[in-house]
């Protein structure tokens, strides 16, 4: 079966290709690509897949995706060399699991989307002669994914905008330190500006079509098709096949919806469970129906610091516009820095294991649904979106305790910076990418 895709804001138009939907990134009138199906999963495969590794699921899951649209062989190959890092599954107590997805180059989730999505576009764009620059503006996490998973990767060059002196010494170093096909921009301004910049660029059709510009964020369906992958993964890993209750720490809700394609693709799944911070947009639309977007408040949390949750336009598509029948599916919680903070606290105590503050409000999370629902015995896993390390300064603040870094970010501190510094406005950013 191959994929078709349609545009959430003109469902007429239909049976858009893969390669039209990753290449162009956003649908017209700022829609979304959702899939017209979703791929299934064999019962076979489920009876079998405790017994494969992570990369057989892997390629299977992009086999099923990209059927049709990319040849079986190439498919494969780029679901390998995307997820070429372990996934980990930790049980810290007999229904508590985490799943450590941080074990990417930059040690964030953003790793698998990014390097799939990196790796299937330049082999659409490969052999057409077309070559696309990817402009993204990030707060930190996103820019330094991105920058990474595009590095050498052929007929791409990555730019990222971030606002100077916004960004953690550590952000910084891994968006600065790549070199190649990566531009990092620091901007004299602050991130909404940085969007502002990135946005007035994708209006400009003139240097639109000349730089090939496309963005990396989730709303590109290429990063989520790859976040389909460790949903599977986490159940090959479990004890018992028993269907799980998935945690997600979310933010602008591109996991959670992997996490509901991974189900309609076949995956046994109890309930999913969204844990937002003080930026909680999408617990009151399940509540009251209503979606009331505002600008994000700052948190411990911050790649959640998401007013406007883009992704739910695609959950609406596949719940059939109807809140009720995604109730059935997914609760959502809001946690406070407070409960995060002593989340931290008390799981390092009791279990010695370090949880990042995103990680930290799914675990919360995740004690609310159980007090909810009654449901103490059902399987539960956390996404953990991030490695401690990367939010050092706030994590060791509560446990008092100095975190050793990762030998991948250790290695940074000794490297040179390329910053290209520009000033916030239009006129210097468009004859800076003229020049690059
Ligand atoms: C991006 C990010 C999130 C939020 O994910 P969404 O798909 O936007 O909901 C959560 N945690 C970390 C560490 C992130 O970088």
């Amino acid at each position: 079966m191959t994929i078709r895709f349609f545009n959430s804001r003109i469902p007429a138009q239909r049976g858009i290709s893969l390669k039209d939907a990753i290449v162009r990134g956003q649908a017209e009138n700022a829609g979304l690509f959702v899939a017209e199906q979703l791929p299934r999963v064999s019962e076979q495969f489920l009876a079998q897949i405790a017994s494969l590794s992570d990369q057989q699921i892997v390629e299977e899951i992009a086999s099923l995706w990209l059927a049709g649209s990319v040849p079986d062989d190439v498919a494969r190959k780029i679901a390998r060399e995307a997820v070429n890092f372990e996934t980990p599954l930790i049980q810290l107590a007999p229904s508590d699991h985490i799943l450590e997805l941080f074990h990417g180059p930059t040690l964030a989730f953003k790793d698998y989307g990014a390097r799939f999505l990196a790796r299937t576009l330049s082999h659409f764009l490969e052999g057409t002669g077309e070559k696309q620059t990817i402009l993204v503006a990030t707060s930190g996490d996103t820019g330094s994914a991105v920058a990474a998973g595009f590095l050498g990767v052929p007929n791409i060059r990555v730019v990222v905008l971030y606002p100077s002196g916004r960004v953690s010494d550590l952000q910084e170093l891994q968006m600065t330190t790549l070199g190649k096909n990566t531009f990092a921009l620091k901007v004299n301004g602050n991130f909404d500006d940085c969007q502002k910049l990135v946005k007035t660029a994708f209006a400009d059709d003139e240097l639109r079509t000349k730089l090939g510009l496309n963005s990396a964020n989730s709303i590109n369906i290429g990063r989520l098709i790859a976040q389909t992958f460790y949903y599977f993964i986490a159940y090959a890993r479990l004890k018992k096949s028993i269907a799980p209750v998935f945690v997600v720490p979310s933010g602008n809700l591109g996991n959670l919806c992997a996490g509901v394609f991974a189900k309609k693709m076949g995956l046994p799944v109890a309930h999913f469970v969204a844990g937002t911070n003080a930026n909680d947009v999408f617990v009151e639309y399940l509540a009251s129906g209503k979606y009331t977007p505002r600008p994000s408040v700052g948190t411990m949390s911050n790649a959640m610091d998401v007013g406007a949750p883009s992704n739910l336009e695609r959950l609406l598509w596949v719940y059939d516009q109807n809140v009720n029948n995604m109730r059935q599916d997914i609760s959502a919680y809001a946690v406070s820095d407070k409960e995060t903070g002593e989340k931290i606290q008390s799981v390092a105590d009791q279990y010695g294991y370090i949880l990042d503050p995103h990680t930290a409000v799914g675990c919360c999370a995740l004690q609310r649904y159980r007090m909810h629902s009654q449901k103490h015995d059902q399987p539960g896993i956390v996404l953990s979106t991030a490695h401690p390390a990367k939010f050092r300064e706030s994590v060791e603040a509560i446990i008092a305790k100095t975190l050793v870094l990762p030998p991948a970010l250790e290695k940074l501190q000794s490297k040179a910076k390329h910053v290209i510094p520009i000033e916030n406005s239009w006129e210097a950013l468009r004859k800076c990418l003229l020049k690059l």
